[in-house]
């Protein structure tokens, strides 16, 4: 060997040390959340990814006992425990985004949304969750917006509130989102199971059907939408709606990682088979638990029923699609 080859064969070892180190394609999550630790209920809380049956309520249990046996008792096979603090949520959903090499449309209260934005500006794409009873008013959407601080409006949260998206409380935020042309996402689908007797006594299931946006898409034509759980379990509806009105797109947040996998699969299979590959996004909805953020990407990846093409799709082009990113793809 001589020292040419000597180099070479250097050069060939440095080139796989580079590569066994590139980043692994990167990731577009719809459905992230800037939160408290306590988000959820004092920490620490569990969620079972997945759960393997669903939870059993005794009648007449109080909202305590039943909050008890659901969020502080690890009764699955795959429990995943709370971050124990704010600091430590922040960090380590952060560290997941690395890891993963992927840009989150995060959302939370504008103050908590600042703070992860500024921890990873590149990473953290500013959005803001909001509820009826917390709804931020118009004027201050619009000054986040000029602040560059909104570009996702969503998660609207108003299910828990009982109101349906065709409330005249919500027309104004349809009319500024198609105005600003900022992309919204609303939450349609599960709540906790038992949603009602945890606390969130106005949480209506009923309201998770996706046909309920028919008459918005309608008033305004404009709107970037996308439905934040796929509408679950409302699958003939969901699809109803997609093929209707073929601006609207879905994430599969949250159920990607809490139902039985079994049933995540039909609900996402009858997605595609349907004809929406290109319209279905990742979202992990990771809310307080950091690692199911690996979890919900890993149930896209191990689909066998998707081809690569299908799961570059989901996890990455439809959203930057959706997003209008394709002109600049570093984002
Ligand atoms: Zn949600």
């Amino acid at each position: 060997m001589d020292w040419t080859q000597s180099i070479v064969g250097l050069l060939g070892v440095v080139c796989l040390v580079a590569a066994a180190h590139a980043d692994p394609p990167s990731i577009i999550d719809m459905h992230l959340h800037a939160l408290a630790a306590d988000g959820q209920g004092p920490p620490p809380v569990v969620v079972c990814a997945p759960y393997d049956s669903m939870p059993i309520r005794e009648p007449g249990a109080t909202i305590d006992s039943y909050a008890q046996s659901f969020l502080k008792k690890a009764d699955c096979a795959h429990p995943i425990w709370s971050a124990r603090d704010d600091d430590a949520l922040r960090t380590e959903s952060l560290a997941a985004l690395r890891r993963y090499n992927i840009i989150a449309v995060t959302s939370g209260e504008p103050a908590m949304v600042k703070k992860w934005h500024e921890a990873d500006p590149k990473r953290v794409i500013p959005a803001i969750m909001f509820g009826m009873s917390d709804a931020p008013s118009i004027a201050s959407l619009r000054a986040l917006h000029k602040a560059g601080m909104l570009k996702v409006i969503g998660e609207i949260g108003t299910q828990y509130d009982g109101v349906a998206p065709g409330d005249p409380r919500l027309e104004p935020y349809w009319e500024l989102a198609e105005e600003l042309d900022v992309p919204v996402g609303i939450h349609m689908g599960p709540g906790p199971p038992g949603a009602a007797y945890l606390g969130m006594t106005k949480y209506r299931m009923r309201l998770s059907d996706p046909l309920l946006l028919e008459d918005v898409l309608i008033r305004h034509p404009r709107l970037r939408l996308y439905v934040m759980h796929a509408g679950w379990p409302m699958i003939d509806r969901m699809v109803a709606l997609l093929y209707a009105h073929p601006q609207v797109y879905v994430d599969v947040a949250v159920i990607d990682y809490t139902q039985p996998r079994s049933e995540f699969y039909l609900y996402l299979q009858r997605l595609i088979e349907a004809g929406y590959g290109k319209r279905v996004m990742f979202g992990s909805d990771q809310m307080v638990w950091p690692e199911t953020i690996g979890l919900a990407i890993d149930a896209i990846q191990s689909a066998k029923f998707l081809t690569e093409d299908q799961k570059r799709d989901i996890l990455h082009d439809n959203a930057a699609r959706f997003l209008r990113w394709n002109e600049a793809p570093s984002r």
